[in-house]
């Protein structure tokens, strides 16, 4: 089955509950005109597609938001295994969700049950879904939670004309979009299988130049954004080994991972004196078009929303 005849495609079950004079539901808008006809008194809820359904800080940011704009709506986590997914999205409306944040290991096929925008084809997964005309559209949020955490903590970051991205899963997909679409010149990738590195400068374009790990060294001097987007620094893995006494002075450090908060990458960046941008600003930043395209209200990123999910973080 294709993308699109698979999105066109709507449960054989659903068809069979309701009968005319109701509007046809074999099409995702008549679909969606019903659920509106059933749930027109319901507040709006979302909620997180996971499998496993990992501790998630979604709802405490959503939560918050809706309290403080005083929006009457829901956030909830939905355990979903992967041979459940499809039939979940199709009814995702009739469930009552106006939208839903998915995560790991569905935002693959959540882009292909959908209709994708540029991020999202780019970084070849969606974490974000929502309704438009009847249309069930997503997005990667990733890419403006990146770029729009950078602009909050280090602004100007983007004169620099030489970034080096770290890693070449599916965050640095999501950054090297974001770096490219906002015009940096040169975006150097180093990966430890460097044949991926390889891989995703032939599919992002001449902006993206493969380097060698080993020569991470030589290249640190010149780079005027440094991001980590592997894994290396989390709880649990080996720190990050590279001498951020070697980039230039005004470079900016941006490190993905925030477990912990202040990894040994970012401490040793802010001991030099570097400016700092660091995982939890980018999830929190990510979280904010979803909100918006299902609340209808732009919410910010304050430090009280900060204050409560780092709380929460070091609870663990
Ligand atoms: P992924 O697709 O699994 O990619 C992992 C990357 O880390 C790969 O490039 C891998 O290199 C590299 N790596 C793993 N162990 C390594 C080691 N020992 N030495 C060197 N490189 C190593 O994961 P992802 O989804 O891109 O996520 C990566 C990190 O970003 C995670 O820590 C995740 O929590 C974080 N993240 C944060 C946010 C946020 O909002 N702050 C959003 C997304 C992701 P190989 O290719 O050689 O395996």
């Amino acid at each position: 089955m294709t993308g699109s005849s698979m999105r066109a495609a709507l449960p054989k079950q659903a068809v069979s509950i309701f009968a005319p004079p109701h509007p046809s539901i074999d099409t995702a808008a008549g679909l969606a005109e019903l659920t509106a006809m059933t749930s027109g008194t319901r507040p709006p809820a979302a909620c997180l597609i996971g499998w496993p359904a990992a501790h998630s800080r979604s709802p405490l940011i959503h939560h918050y938001w809706l309290r403080t704009l005083g929006i009457e709506g829901g956030y909830v986590i939905e355990a979903v295994p992967p041979d459940e997914f499809q039939d979940f999205v199709f009814r995702l409306s009739l469930r009552g969700f106006v939208g839903a944040n998915v995560t790991i290991p569905h935002k693959e096929q959540a882009l292909a049950l959908s209709k994708p925008d540029e991020r999202a084809r780019a970084v070849g997964a969606a974490n974000t879904l929502w309704y438009q005309d009847g249309e069930l559209c997503s997005t990667n949020t990733d890419v403006e939670g990146f770029i729009n955490n950078l602009d909050a903590c280090a602004p100007g970051w983007d004169k620099c004309e030489d970034a080096l991205v770290l890693g070449a899963g599916g965050a640095a997909r999501a950054v090297l979009f974001g770096l490219i679409e906002r015009g940096v010149k040169r975006v150097h990738l180093a990966n430890r299988t460097e044949a991926r590195a390889g891989a995703l400068a032939d599919q992002f374009g001449a902006s993206v130049l493969p380097v060698a790990w080993k020569a991470l060294d030589e290249l640190l001097p010149r780079a005027g954004l440094l991001v980590n987007t592997t894994s290396l620094g989390m709880h649990g893995q080996p720190a990050l080994e590279l001498d951020v006494g070697r980039l230039p002075s005004n470079a900016v450090v941006s490190d993905l991972v925030y477990v912990p908060l202040e990894t040994p990458l970012l401490s040793a960046a802010r001991e030099r004196g570097l400016q700092t941008a660091d995982g939890l600003g980018m999830l929190l930043h990510q979280a904010v078009r979803g909100f918006e395209l299902w609340f209808g209200k732009r919410p910010q990123v304050t430090s009280e929303l900060r204050a409560i999910v780092e709380a929460d973080l070091n609870k663990v």
